[in-house]
């Protein structure tokens, strides 16, 4: 089943049981907590916060989403997508946990033929948060099925809150069993390759205070309206049920991996160093396509510098594979062609798209080779004195002077298996920009005063750490 049936017949499924379907909204929102959206549920938190009357009762989307915390598992897992598009279901003080857990057993469970993705029953299992025996209950009621293929898992696998007091609730998450030649048995508390983690359900039930759930604390009171918020990974199901190894296989994903076997001569297939290669140019190629759609540019910071490691690690993986000549309008063009359908913006404005990523390519280009010289002689200096760190003051000077993100000189050392000090160089990213604040402030007043200085920090550093912070590790 193509990608676009799926996310068709999640829709109908959803508008047919009452749904309001809601179009996605763009990756970037005015959110200082988040750099892109990473959920289905971020356009209607107003609605789960209180802050504003849900306009329906239940409504449906599929979301556009992007998570860099996943991009180190690109390519070496057979499930992670920087992007990727989350089919959701959400409830606002309307069904809860018997309607969430029925719709979706519905849908994963009914024929091909009668408008379902068909799964066979006996090979779904799901986990639940360690207390929630009423979900346990539903599970076997509604979908029959046996207590072990039900698992119970603690807060941090499966409790979820925003980080901060507020709405929180219990998951329950549906996965498939792969069969044995993917992983050993037990369950996806086991293995997580073998069986497939494909929908979440979050029953937001809790006010949680200053302690979280997730770590064992309990919540401190009930939601007066209780909510469902659930996301389905578009690509997982796709994988399934186009009996594909892994994400990067799937239609609309694929056509870029061809694209680059025809520039490079490789086959796909033929190796893995290199097959991790092709996957990353795939995903990454999609990911830096439709966040340049969103309107990002490529720069040195927040948003801009995600995107910037992006489409650079996409230049130097098609390096690595032979390829010569520019590539990122290619596959650009590739990804516009297969994701076309779905968004419709992204011919039209391609050719804005188009031209800030050659650009980008461009600039990268002109210091690639240079760069490569300055990295071999550090990391000769590094092997020379005995070292097997490269110091964050050469990390820094490759990304000042060279334009090479944080992420290519990590990768580069592993090559020669050096690690990188990426604390000093944090450290020197963050005073670098503070510096730059500074005399910015100092030419705004006409002096360099330090209370300018400060005033500056004070305005906007913490958005700036947030955003840091969620290069690293951003929950859900
Ligand atoms: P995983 O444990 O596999 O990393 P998750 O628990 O972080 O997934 P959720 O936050 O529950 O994922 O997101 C809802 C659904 O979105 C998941 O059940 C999965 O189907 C899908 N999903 C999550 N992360 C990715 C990703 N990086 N690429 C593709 N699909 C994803
Ligand atoms: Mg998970
Ligand atoms: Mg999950
Ligand atoms: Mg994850």
């Amino acid at each position: 089943m193509q990608t676009h049936e799926i996310i068709k017949r999640f829709r109908e499924h959803f508008e047919r049981n009452g749904h309001t379907v809601v179009p996605s909204a763009s990756l970037i929102l005015d959110d200082p907590t988040l750099l892109f959206v990473n959920a289905g549920m971020v356009p209607f938190k107003p609605y789960f916060l209180g802050e504003a009357p849900a306009p329906y009762k239940r409504a449906t989307s599929v979301q556009k989403v992007v998570r860099t915390p996943d991009i180190d598992e690109v390519g070496k897992t057979t499930r992670h997508n920087t992007f990727f598009q989350m089919a959701g279901n959400f409830s606002f003080g309307d069904y809860f946990k018997e309607g969430a857990i029925t719709l979706a057993w519905e849908l994963i469970t009914k024929s091909q033929d009668e408008g379902g993705y068909g799964f066979d029953p006996n090979r779904i299992w799901v986990t639940v948060y360690q207390d929630d025996d009423e979900a346990i209950e539903l599970w076997e009621k509604i979908a029959g099925l046996p207590a072990e293929r039900i698992q119970r898992r603690d807060g941090l696998d499966n409790y979820w809150d925003m980080g901060v007091p507020g709405p929180g609730g219990p998951c329950s998450e549906i996965y498939y069993d792969r069969g044995p030649e993917h992983g050993k048995d037990g369950g996806p508390v086991a293995d997580e390759d073998r069986y497939l983690e494909i929908w979440n359900l979050v029953f937001m039930q809790d006010v949680r205070g200053e302690q979280s759930p997730k770590y064992g604390h309990k919540p401190i009171g009930e939601l007066p309206a209780k909510n469902i918020d659930t996301g389905m990974g578009v690509e997982r199901v796709a994988m399934l049920l186009q009996n594909v190894e892994n994400v990067y296989e799937t239609d609309l994903i694929r056509a870029v991996i061809t694209k680059a076997e025809e520039l490079s001569g490789k086959r796909y297939g033929d190796n893995e160093v290199d097959d991790v290669r092709f996957r990353v140019i795939a995903d990454h190629a999609r990911s830096g396509t439709m966040i340049v759609n969103d309107g990002v540019s490529p720069g040195n910071e927040g948003r801009g510098y995600v995107l910037r490691r992006l489409l650079r690690r996409i230049v130097r993986s098609s390096r690595l594979l032979g390829i010569t000549e520019p590539v990122l309008g290619t596959f650009a063009a590739v990804v516009r062609d297969e994701m076309g359908e779905s968004y419709p913006d992204l011919v039209a404005s391609f050719e804005r798209v188009d031209a800030v990523v050659r650009a980008e390519e461009d600039a990268f280009l002109a210091t690639l080779t240079t760069g490569s010289k300055m990295f071999e002689t550090a990391a000769d200096e590094t092997r020379s004195a005995g070292g097997t760190t490269l110091s964050g003051d050469r990390a820094f000077q490759l990304h000042d002077t060279y334009g090479f993100p944080i992420d290519l000189t990590l990768e580069m050392a592993a090559e020669q298996g050096l690690k990188v000090d990426e604390e000093g160089f944090r450290r020197l990213m963050t005073e670098q920009r503070q510096r730059a604040k500074a005399d910015a402030a100092a030419r705004k007043t006409g002096h360099g005063d330090a209370s300018a200085y400060r005033a500056v920090l004070e305005d906007h550093g913490r958005t700036d750490f947030l955003g840091y912070d969620q290069l690293g590790s951003e929950a859900r």
